[in-house]
């Protein structure tokens, strides 16, 4: 994505600071770089009379001196008025098509007990993908019935405890699990409420979707026709036959999910137009009726200024009317739908606070135009500034396995210096420990500041980790104007406390 290659048009701010050529083409010179722009934001985030940022009136530096930083800051309203925006768009769009659409939060994106009790009490359901995002959702008392699980290499006791916890659905993952499952329920004399995971052949990416006949991937059971041992029959098709003939199996319906930072309908629209005609087909073979489909998660936000996320009744609307007119051509009465947006729903929620450390500010060769009489391109260096800050890949691990981009902006006080390009990293031993790879940032950011990068809600405290020691960031909600932790930060002790002693060794 970075472009050194290519000089960005110059622009001019009011400060007359001008872009850097060694920005990526999708970055602009900020008009106001104390400006937040508000899809980034979650609702309830603003600067006060003293330009220091605020969530739901609590000021930044109120939440370093009570709680430290690396700090994960939630807006509990603002998780909950997503949560309740999808269920209410999609329950509308789908209203006549099928009474309505079940939400699950998908709980890997992130989960503690407090955001699971958030989650049901929105009347949303919770996606757990191991037994310990199930005994999360006991915890917080999740009725199990509200509950299914994801994974493609489920083990003998998270199928059991989905049993004993009288879970909703199993979403099953392959043949063979399916064969374990069907054993396992048989031995406990249960019935496991089973979906079936296909891949559609549908990839999206965030601007784009690709469509694939076979599919290469580990998840999910391939519709296409001629993938496994039995001639003829998809191992999706397979699936469904052996299901159908295990006494101790329900077989619900069907499940996909395509990916993930989706910002365009097209890619679910197909998705639902493959798995309807194939649901139809399946019905029809083996006279069963299928009642549910679950149509994944993966809708997107806006991490940068040019991320352009629909809102979610513009998606359910389309979703809609792709499986209204399937399901009439089909001649089928719709099953139930259900979606498990995760990131949609808590990635915009919460930024990181970090505070600053370390500068410097290196120079970069860069070819830049020059009249031809000057002898035509040449390379001219231009800064770029490195922000250190107090966490880094361990709390947000999304740019170095990703290349994932994200913003940031100067959170303690506003500035009236000109913007300059930078590059917000980490404290770990990686070069590539980068939180932010390009964003135009005051000059005068200082030792001391806090920085918060918006949209860290999703994928970044779920996949944190102690590398170097660090201890993982606590995350506080905060909800009229009083902030709580909802999951405290680590402490020495606790990086400790499973190191078993020299005595032991
Ligand atoms: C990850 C995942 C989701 C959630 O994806 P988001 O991009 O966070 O919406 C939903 N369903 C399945 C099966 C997943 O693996």
């Amino acid at each position: 994505m970075i472009s050194v290659s290519e000089p960005n048009t110059v622009q001019q701010s009011p400060n007359n600071a001008a872009a850097s050529p060694l920005a990526p083409e999708w970055l602009t010179l900020p008009e106001d770089v104390n400006a937040l722009h508000s899809p980034m934001w979650a609702e309830g985030v603003r600067r006060n009379d003293d330009g220091e940022l605020t969530v739901d009136g609590v000021p930044v530096s109120e939440l370093k001196a009570q709680f430290g930083t690396p700090l994960f800051v939630m807006s509990e309203g603002d998780f909950r008025a997503r949560a309740r925006s999808f269920k209410d768009a999609f329950d509308a769009a789908f209203e006549d098509i099928c009474g309505g659409v079940d939400v699950y939060y998908a709980g890997k994106s992130f989960l503690c007990t407090a955001v699971a009790s958030w989650v049901a009490e929105e009347g949303l359901r919770l996606d757990t993908c191991s037994g310990g995002e199930l005994a999360v959702a006991a915890r917080a008392g999740i009725d199990g019935a509200n509950l299914g699980l994801h994974g493609n290499n489920k083990s003998d006791a998270e199928i059991n405890r989905a049993l004993d916890m009288k879970l909703g659905r199993i979403v099953v993952d392959s043949l063979d699990e399916l064969e374990r499952v069907a054993k396992i329920a048989s031995v406990r004399g249960e019935t496991a409420k089973v979906m079936l995971r296909l891949t559609p052949g549908v990839h999206a990416h965030t601007h784009e979707f690709i469509a694939t006949a076979h599919e290469d991937q580990k998840f999910g059971l391939s519709m296409a026709g001629d993938t496994t041992e039995s001639a003829g029959l998809s191992a999706a098709e397979e699936a469904v036959a052996a299901a159908t003939s295990y006494s101790n199996v329900e077989l619900l319906g069907l499940h996909c999910h395509i990916g993930s930072q989706i910002f365009e309908p097209d890619g679910f629209a197909l998705a639902a137009v493959k798995l309807l005609g194939f649901l139809a087909a399946m019905q029809t073979k083996y006279s069963i009726v299928l009642p549910e489909l679950d149509l994944g998660g993966g809708y997107g936000i806006a991490y940068t200024p040019v991320d352009t996320p629909r809102p979610p009744a513009e998606i359910a609307q389309a979703m809609a009317a792709v499986v209204r007119s399937k399901c009439a051509e089909l001649g089928i009465t719709s099953p139930r739908i259900s979606i498990e947006p995760g990131r949609a729903i808590v990635g915009t929620s919460t930024f990181t606070l970090y505070e600053v450390g370390t500068l410097k500010t290196v120079r970069v060769d860069a070819p830049v135009a020059a009249p031809v009489d000057a002898g035509g391109n040449q390379n001219v260096t231009f800064p770029r500034r490195y922000v250190s800050v107090d966490g880094g890949m361990s709390d947000n691990a999304r740019p170095v396995l990703y290349d994932a981009d994200y913003s940031a902006i100067l959170a303690s006080r506003t500035s009236d210096a000109a913007p300059q390009l930078s590059r917000v990293v980490g404290k770990h031993c990686e070069s590539g420990d980068i939180v932010v790879r390009d964003v135009y940032l005051p000059e005068d950011v200082a030792a001391g500041d806090l920085l918060a990068v918006p949209g860290t809600g999703a994928y970044c405290w779920a996949l944190s980790s102690n590398y170097n020691y660090l201890a993982r960031p606590g995350v506080v909600a905060v909800r009229n104007g009083s902030a709580r932790l909802i999951v405290r930060g680590e402490t020495e002790e606790d990086l400790l406390n499973r190191d078993m002693g020299v005595a032991n060794v």
